[in-house]
């Protein structure tokens, strides 16, 4: 636990401690609300509140996602990621890439494939993640988005249990947005050894 000079426990340690207990809340109202209270009794802004919460999801959830097997995992990619030129074919599930090349999403979707992932999504917006857990029904998902988007996600992963990792933009803004391509494809990869034959093998056929 990190502490500050006097020995007390850090901001931070402090306001996930709290966020612990108040993340068994499920409505999105609810949570908003005790969101707002916190970054006001903390002096910090609401964003920070948001973030710290993505991360011990992503903490909580981090050794069932490694002990998950690529085939049954899905990536979410926010259409804002696409160059502005993006040339991608659309339809209810969102935008399938055509591998122009102009934006990372084209890279990352052959390692995905390579790997064996069930599918990569880049959707149009958070209302089709249920018809997509309905109808594909995966173990895990990463997710890439803003904060806020990461946040409402992983209400609608914990209601259809499958296990999250959210990725978080870099450049937020719903157009022309940017991440860090390197932890995406660092997220992508990470599987416990054991996990199984197929997809350990696959991870060291993709490094190759
Ligand atoms: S690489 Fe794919 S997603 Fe990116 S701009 Fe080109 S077609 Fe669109």
């Amino acid at each position: 636990m990190s502490m500050d000079s006097k020995g007390n426990p850090g901001k931070n340690t402090l306001l996930m401690s709290i966020l612990r207990n108040i993340s068994k809340q499920k409505q999105t109202r609810v949570l908003t609300i005790q969101f707002e209270k916190l970054a006001t009794r903390f002096g910090v802004d609401e964003s920070e509140v948001l973030t710290l919460f993505n991360q011990m999801k992503n903490d909580a959830y981090r050794q069932t996602f490694l002990s998950t097997p690529y085939r049954n995992r899905i990536i979410l990619f926010p259409q804002c990621l696409r160059h502005p030129d993006c040339e991608a074919k659309s339809d209810k599930w969102g935008h399938h890439c055509v591998d122009c090349g102009r934006c990372g999403i084209s890279r990352i979707k052959k390692l995905a494939d390579g790997l064996g992932y069930a599918k990569v999504f880049i959707i149009r917006g958070g209302s089709i993640i249920v018809e997509i857990f309905e109808k594909f029904r995966p173990k895990a998902v990463i997710g890439i988005a803003c904060d806020k988007e990461i946040f409402l996600g992983n209400l609608v992963t914990e209601k259809y249990d499958v296990v999250s990792q959210g990725v978080i933009l870099t450049k937020e803004g719903c157009y022309n947005t940017e991440v860090n391509w390197k932890q995406v494809e660092k997220c992508i990869r990470s599987i416990n050894p054991s996990t199984d034959k197929e997809s350990t093998e696959k991870e060291a056929d993709a490094q190759q």
